[in-house]
């Protein structure tokens, strides 16, 4: 036998019985317990973990023919690579403990974030706005400091031996085990038991209790959607660990006529025909209460679709307080009702608009006079009968196709 120094951890023979093992645990345990011997967390982590190995008889028989690493790596003479067998075990427990233990040190572990969506309005965002959120959190019991009960009162875990973790070995075939590890059901992963005499009252031996906390939370102007505030270390306290953060995550609420795009506000506002072409005035409320009157001064026609800026009436940037974005505003052109004008008066105003464009109407026995008429899905015919004439119609007359408007070519495909 080569390898003795699971024995020599727990000081007992190669040869010893189960009772006597258990006996040297026990001993040992006490001894180097991390309550009475905090400096010696280490030793007691080795110290369990022999116990761990040469209290299961399957274990011990794997570790007393191939030593630590026949637990590792299983038997080479069988031919498995080292690769097959780190990754049945995942290289969890023994990662650390490979060459003569206690390699790793323990470094305090951090908790997990607590995160928090807050819906804000665009306003908000804009103006900038301070918002008291009331928060329920797990802290570190002030009666019995974390302890979760008298000084001392706490034995390390039978179930696990204060492992935190149960170990199963699996057989899978001749030096093949399989290695899972699960949470401690006694313990909770926390390695150590409090008799329930000895429990803090006020904690019922949990070693934290819940409490309101309010945060205050300031949305600095600019701000975006999805931005996180951080509150460093307000997370769940729990004793032995760093406690994480409170992270609360922006969510900007819909507005009802702007859109946001990074710094830039957009939003749309329908002009008559009237205003396209004769100028116009809109007022508009912003998200600071202002009413910005927009002008457009007659001379330029605006047409349908058209995108036209405000400088700097977008939103304000974050941490720079005096640049703003633009705001963008896309004009959508109505155009007036049919017979608004009677033929008169429509005489009169084409006499106003731009000329019509010169346009070269054929006459002859192979001009056909049609009628418009408006465009309805359901009775579009796609079929060759309507497309030959059509296309005869472009064909016998070079010239003259062009003035036909979009509505009849949508049956030549
Ligand atoms: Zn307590
Ligand atoms: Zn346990």
């Amino acid at each position: 036998m080569g390898d003795t120094k699971l024995y020599d951890l727990l000081g007992v023979s190669p040869n010893s019985s189960d009772f006597e093992i258990r006996k040297a645990y026990r001993r040992l345990a006490k001894e180097y317990h991390p309550d009475k011997n905090p400096e010696e967390g280490e030793k007691f982590k080795e110290i369990s973990f022999a116990y761990e190995v040469l209290s299961d008889s399957n274990k011990r028989e794997i570790y007393d023919m191939h030593g630590i690493k026949g637990l590792q790596e299983g038997r080479h003479e069988d031919g498995f690579s080292d690769d097959i067998f780190s990754h049945i075990f995942g290289g969890g427990l023994f990662g650390g403990m490979g060459m003569g233990f206690g390699g790793g040190r323990r470094r305090k572990q951090r908790g997990e974030d607590t995160v928090h969506p807050l819906k804000v309005s665009l306003e908000d965002l804009y103006n900038g706005k301070t918002t008291k959120l009331q928060l329920s959190k797990t802290v570190i019991c002030s009666t019995c400091y974390g302890e979760g009960g008298k000084r001392g009162s706490s034995q390390p875990c039978r179930n696990c031996h204060g492992q935190g973790i149960k170990v199963t070995l699996r057989q899978l075939g001749p030096g093949m085990v399989q290695q899972m590890q699960s949470v401690c059901s006694d313990c909770r992963g926390e390695g150590e038991v409090i008799n329930e005499r000895d429990r803090c009252k006020i904690c019922k031996g949990n070693k934290t209790v819940s409490e309101k906390k309010i945060l205050e939370v300031y949305v600095d102007k600019g701000m975006q959607d999805g931005q996180r505030i951080q509150f460093k270390g307000e997370g769940d306290q729990k004793p032995g660990m760093e406690p994480g953060d409170v992270l609360i995550i922006l969510q900007e609420k819909p507005h009802t006529y702007f859109q946001r795009n990074g710094n830039d506000l957009y939003m749309s506002h329908k002009i008559n025909l009237t205003e396209a072409l004769c100028g116009f005035s809109v007022a508009v409320k912003h998200l600071d209460g202002r009413d910005l009157i927009i002008r457009h001064l007659p001379g330029e026609v605006i047409k349908p679709g058209t995108l036209k800026g405000v400088q700097g009436e977008g939103m304000p940037i974050y941490r720079d307080p005096f640049e703003r974005g633009n705001l963008y505003v896309k004009l959508d052109v109505e155009f007036p009702s049919d017979h608004f004008l009677d033929e008169e008066n429509l005489e009169l105003l084409e006499k106003l608009l731009p000329d019509r464009p010169l346009s070269n109407i054929p006459e002859g026995e192979h001009v056909e006079e049609v009628d418009l008429h408006d465009y309805d899905p359901n009775t579009s015919r796609q079929g060759s009968h309507s497309r030959s004439r059509i296309s005869e119609a472009y064909d016998s007359d070079e010239e003259g196709g062009v003035h036909m408007g979009p509505g009849v070519q949508c049956t030549h495909q």
